[in-house]
């Protein structure tokens, strides 16, 4: 089907390309761009030289299906183009995330934009230097890594656009707190559609290093909408996050998620917490996890660290259940998800998303 801009597909799963593939034939990747000859840049985010299993990094499984599906249809001029953070050689991030191998193996150029050149564009009061690949390319493809940010609680579509600015401009960002100077370069210049790694992204720092397993992937044209998406499925409500409501005022997209389509194409049967890693391991001390759906286990993990930044996870006076064994069991407890509607209290959904979760745990907790 053809993909409107308020309209996201989501896949649950644990094979990323398999993921890939029935998201872009879903989407019908192929009939987005134009013609044969476009030029298509392929933007993940590789912010460090760490593998893909840290929760930082886009995984190269979803980037090789992309290339192999593009190239499958006759597109000939493809670039993966992306920079490190400062402070980090984005050639080391290709290498050790096997983006060079994925490039030797299929002649796709990788551009690293901190080598590129730049045009400069003045916006809103605010220079920036954009890389020139990504200005000039006819379509591009954001694959950015859902995930935790220490600056702006999140990072996911309009974020990622980060990585396509010199290193001055990176700075320059950061000494405006982030939020407007990224508005307004997704204003310049915005992903045609994205297709977000939300597999295993970290619970609070672009750095990774606690991967919560969500076993997900979703593509949409709007890159507000997505990230409107993303907040609630890592607890956050859209105004905790500037550049979201920045970026609509700006015309890029909307931040209107009670209009989105949202397509589930599978449901999440696979369970990754039988050994937690990480603080999700500290944070499932407060839960009675059994047989629990992955995305369901990672959204009640981002909820308690959400409600552990609000002091008040230590609250709580009970744990909490969850999973597939609970779905026949009456109880007096607290359960999340569909599988404990018999529970007296009982977050709806199946999977909730975090921001529900944490709604609903933080009234518990008022009212004990
Ligand atoms: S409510 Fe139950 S079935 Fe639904 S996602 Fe959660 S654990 Fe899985």
């Amino acid at each position: 089907m053809a993909l409107d801009s308020h309209d996201i597909a989501i896949i649950y799963g644990s094979d990323a390309r398999t993921m890939t593939r029935s998201l872009i034939e879903h989407a019908d990747l192929k009939n987005m761009v134009s013609n044969r000859d476009a030029h298509i840049v392929i933007k993940p985010n590789l912010v460090v030289a760490k593998n893909s299993g840290e929760g930082a990094t886009t995984h190269v499984e979803i980037v090789q299906t992309i290339v192999e599906y593009l190239l499958a249809h006759g597109f000939t001029h493809l670039s993966i183009a992306e920079s490190a953070w400062v402070g980090d050689d984005t050639r080391r991030a290709f290498c050790v995330n096997g983006y060079e191998e994925l490039s030797k193996n299929t002649d796709i150029p990788l551009i690293d934009v901190k080598r590129d050149t730049y045009q400069i564009m003045n916006k809103h009061g605010i220079r920036m230097e954009i890389s020139k690949t990504i200005m000039d390319c006819d379509f591009l493809i954001n694959i950015p890594v859902l995930k935790g940010h220490c600056q702006t609680h999140m990072t996911c579509a309009l974020k990622n656009m980060k990585g396509c600015l010199s290193d001055r401009s990176k700075r320059q960002f950061h000494s405006m707190g982030l939020h407007t100077p990224i508005a307004t370069l997704n204003s310049i210049r915005c992903a045609n559609v994205v297709i977000v790694d939300s597999l295993n992204g970290d619970l609070d720092f672009e750095e990774g290093g606690n991967p919560v397993a969500t076993n997900r992937m979703m593509i949409g044209r709007d890159s507000v909408l997505i990230d409107a998406h993303g907040a609630r499925l890592l607890g956050f409500d859209i105004k905790d996050i500037s550049y979201i409501a920045l970026a609509e005022q700006f015309g890029v997209g909307s931040a209107d998620i009670t209009k989105a389509n949202i397509v589930y194409l599978n449901k999440d049967e696979i369970n990754n917490y039988s050994r937690p890693i990480g603080r999700a391991r500290q944070l499932l001390q407060h839960v009675d996890e059994r047989s629990a759906c992955s995305a369901c286990t990672g959204n009640l993990v981002h909820a308690l660290a959400r409600l552990d930044e609000q002091h008040l996870l230590s609250k709580l006076q009970a744990k909490i259940s969850i999973g597939q064994e609970f779905k026949h069991i009456a109880s007096d407890g607290i359960g999340i998800g569909h599988c404990t509607r018999l529970f007296a209290h009982s977050a709806y959904g199946c999977p909730p998303d975090a921001l529900t979760v944490l709604k609903f745990l933080t009234s518990i907790i008022v009212e004990q």
